[in-house]
């Protein structure tokens, strides 16, 4: 009888892909969670596979660039780290107290002030743990109706077929059973206002938090609202005071839940890498090479600000004369043409095809630089004659 090819049921696939993720991080190597910061930054660039399966894989991404001999400067210092972190825990000193007052004056300004609220335990072993014991205290919070707050509650988000584990600073439960996502940040509100770049980096990060919030809210209730406008708390002026303002995330949910649909599934890309490849940091220089060039990568300059192995991926993109280290805009502009070599050598009219609008754009314009450079000699020589 002719064998039957059998399709592993999900359990058995999602096993066999635990494996796999776990022979390329390394035996015995820690899997690094997905913070919202690097799922924001992974939405910013779909097309790369390489950030892709090292996320969904756990690798460390800093420490295998420091094996790659291109160490980031990418990332929170340590100074920065420890000044959020006392930020944080004055906000949220007295039980949430002024934290509750700061969401109740941005969203609830015409209902009671919060006498106080429950601030339910969250602890559990293990991020599963902790996800489950999350979503019993939402549910909780919304029988019960009044104030709750959520110290650092987590939250699972499927991306690219694997789940990623996530953590904000807080979640309010308001007696009306709307939830708001908190967002605690250690950068200065002066009068009101701050850093416009910091402020849309904590927006992209809390639409992750939201678009998580919103899969319980749909579990539990789909009549729950997960609102849109997230509490963003920082310094006020130049002291320790905390202050905060709504910032609408429904732009930034968007394009995030969007761009988490085209990732490619991390199944499909370990599925085509070679046996054996690995990203353990005991490996070589030259087998961490080797493992990194088996994944395709898609770098633009804005990997600079985003993902730890930008110093790397440039110096390949350069050696490999890709346009994408021109920029998104002008690869987008140039269409099919790959390298610099592709585009100069279609400029030139020794390929490329004329109907192509970009090729005809870059026959043009080498025309009319051609045309610019005769006039400018022309003008020379008329100069120079006595
Ligand atoms: S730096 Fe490299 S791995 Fe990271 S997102 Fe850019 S291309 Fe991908």
């Amino acid at each position: 009888m002719p064998r039957q090819d059998r399709t592993p049921p999900p359990a058995e696939r999602a096993t066999a892909l635990r494996h796999r993720l776990a022979e390329l991080r390394g035996p015995e190597v820690q899997a690094k969670a997905l913070d919202a910061r690097a799922l924001a930054a992974l939405a910013s660039n779909p097309g790369c596979r390489r950030r892709a399966i090292l996320d969904g894989a756990g690798v460390d991404k800093a420490r295998l660039a420091t094996g790659l001999g291109s160490p980031s400067d990418y990332g929170q210092s340590q100074f920065a780290l420890i000044r959020g972190n006392v930020f944080e825990a004055r906000v949220k000193a007295d039980r949430g107290a002024e934290l509750l007052r700061l969401a109740h004056a941005c969203f609830d300004p015409a209902t009671e002030p919060p006498a106080g609220a429950a601030v339910p335990d969250l602890t559990a072993d293990g991020p599963k743990g902790r996800t489950a014991r999350t979503e019993l205290a939402l549910r909780e919070a919304v029988e019960a109706g009044g104030w709750t707050l959520l110290d650092h509650p987590m939250l699972a988000l499927e991306v690219a077929g694997a789940p990623a584990f996530l953590e904000p600073d807080a979640v309010v439960v308001h007696p009306d059973g709307v939830w708001t996502v908190v967002e605690i940040k250690s950068f200065p509100m002066l009068d009101g206002s701050a850093d416009a770049s910091k402020v849309g980096a904590a927006a992209r990060q809390s639409a992750v938090y939201v678009l998580a919030l919103e899969e319980v809210a749909a579990r539990l209730d789909p009549a729950i609202r997960v609102r849109h406008e997230v509490l963003l708390v920082c310094p006020k002026d130049f002291s320790n005071l905390p202050t905060a303002r709504a910032v609408d995330v429904r732009r930034q949910r968007a394009v995030t839940a969007r761009q988490l649909t085209r990732l490619t599934r991390i199944e499909e890309i370990a599925d085509g890498l070679p046996e054996g490849t690995c990203f353990a940091p005991d490996r070589t220089p030259e087998e961490l090479e080797a493992a990194v060039d088996a994944v395709p990568a898609t770098y633009a300059p804005e990997c600079l600000s985003s993902c730890e192995l930008a110093f790397h991926c440039r110096e390949r993109s350069r050696a490999s004369g890709a346009v994408t280290r021109l920029g998104r805009p002008l690869r987008a502009e140039l269409g099919g043409l790959r390298t610099v070599e592709e585009v100069l050598s279609a400029a030139r009219g020794e390929s490329g095809d004329p109907d192509d609008p970009a090729v005809a754009a870059l026959r043009r314009a080498a025309a009319l630089r051609a045309e610019a450079l005769a006039h400018a000699a022309a003008a020379r020589e008329v100069t120079l004659c006595p």
